[in-house]
């Protein structure tokens, strides 16, 4: 499973285009294009089977698939039986040894780490619980860095060499800087930095030194494309709005098969649309936010469920299994408020699938009626352009798994840059 890439600061976008393509640039473009060859394909292929592809030379095509051997990007398998004439050529597939994605996530009652390989698969996930409302950021980023150095050192046992981290968090980030997590009450806390240094001072330098910081729910709706992606190559280019429930909720819209960040990187706070303008006072300072009417708390404390207990999401969800009134009841008028916001996103930006991700996702089967009902009830185009609500296919490790997959794409976008400077 792979994801798209976290934006990097572009260098020159116009200039580049403009520009003479260089010997150089030739083979930086064509790395990839070999590279994502063989990452499209579900079967080892051929160096013959690269150049009829891409139109590249054999000679050219071998000249670049050594290179990638020999940075650990590709390993040859034996060929496969072949009857009838001729030598059964050798085959190529993504290294599933070799570089690999740190994901990291800290969210209000957790904390996660994640390692994704080449081939996209999940080599290893932990999660740790953990109250982490109002505890000072330098702590709470301590024990992060702990997490990460446990989860590396186990990586490192299966031969993976982390290529790079993104660290997801429950906020507005801009320039590495998370300028605002209302439920975390983190104000200009400077995770990159941080976090950077203690990764270092663990040991784990050329790591601290690739931290990228991005928003949970962008990483979460990544995590689900690239989810679909490998199930359905044409699903690369989905438009969905990715609804990501936890204490907070937040949203990802992705636009065919590209995140949409906002002018600022700001965009997607879905928790913070109004639902009633005289509503509850919300953390954020404002009055009748969505998440005061579908976050976890809010279901939880009318279901009349302990909103302490670790399991409190799975007991909502048996109690709502079992037909419990006020279980059922809560949800359903969850679903009327998620239903009325996702409405208004529809209206806007015509998307023509909602995923229900986070805690949502095993609630699925109760919220998807109610958000549905309000979806065709409010948005102008629903006769003639249905609107599907299903459930994130990655549930709540959406987020850490885009998050490590965002990684691993930047490698696979760009190998280059990995064969000449990765750690
Ligand atoms: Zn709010």
């Amino acid at each position: 499973m792979v994801v798209d890439p976290v934006p990097r600061p572009a260098s020159a976008g116009a200039a580049d285009r403009d520009a003479p393509v260089r010997q150089r640039s030739l083979r930086t473009h064509n790395l990839g294009l070999v590279l994502r060859q063989v990452a499209a394909c579900p079967h080892p292929v051929s160096r013959a089977d690269v150049a009829a592809a891409t139109g590249l030379t054999k000679a050219t095509v071998s000249t670049l698939v050594d290179e990638l051997l020999a940075g650990a990007l590709l390993v040859e398998v034996d060929p496969a039986p072949r009857s009838g004439a001729g030598r059964p050529a050798v085959g190529l597939r993504l290294a599933p040894h070799g570089p690999a994605g740190l994901g990291l996530e800290v969210n209000v009652d957790y904390l996660a780490a994640c390692v994704v390989d080449l081939t996209g698969s999940v080599r290893h996930h932990r999660v740790d619980s953990a109250d982490l409302r109002g505890r000072p950021p330098a702590q709470v980023l301590a024990d992060l860095t702990d997490l990460a150095v446990a989860t590396v050192a186990a990586a490192a046992a299966d031969d993976l060499r982390i290529a790079g981290a993104t660290v997801a968090v429950p906020g507005l980030v801009a320039d590495g800087v998370v300028r605002l997590a209302p439920n975390l009450e983190w104000h200009e806390v400077a995770v990159r930095s941080m976090l950077g240094e203690a990764l270092t001072r663990a040991g784990l330098a050329a790591v601290g030194a690739s931290v990228i910081v991005e928003n949970e729910a962008n990483l979460a709706a990544l995590g689900e494309l690239g989810a679909w992606a490998e199930a359905d190559p044409g699903a690369e280019r989905a438009s969905f709005l990715y609804i990501s429930g936890e204490i907070g909720v937040g949203a990802g819209i992705v636009l065919g098969g590209r995140l949409f960040r906002g002018a600022r990187g700001f965009g997607g706070e879905l928790g913070h649309v109004t639902i009633r303008p005289d509503g509850p006072r919300c953390r954020c300072g404002a009055r009748g936010c969505l998440e005061a009417y579908a976050n976890q708390e809010a279901m939880l404390r009318a279901a009349g469920l302990d909103r302490s207990a670790d399991d409190a999401v799975a007991r909502l969800a048996t109690q709502a299994a079992a037909g419990a009134p006020a279980a059922l009841a809560a949800v359903a008028e969850a679903g009327t408020a998620l239903g009325v916001a996702a409405a208004s996103v529809v209206n806007l930006i015509d998307v023509d699938t909602v995923v229900l991700g986070g805690i949502y996702a095993p609630l699925a089967e109760w919220l998807i009626g109610p958000v549905g009902r309000e979806i065709s009830d409010r948005v102008l185009t629903a006769q003639w352009a249905p609107v599907t609500v299903r459930a994130s296919v990655l549930g709540p490790s959406a987020t850490v798994v885009g998050a490590a997959g965002s990684v691993v794409r930047t490698i696979r976008d760009a190998p280059a840059a990995w064969l000449t400077g990765g750690p």
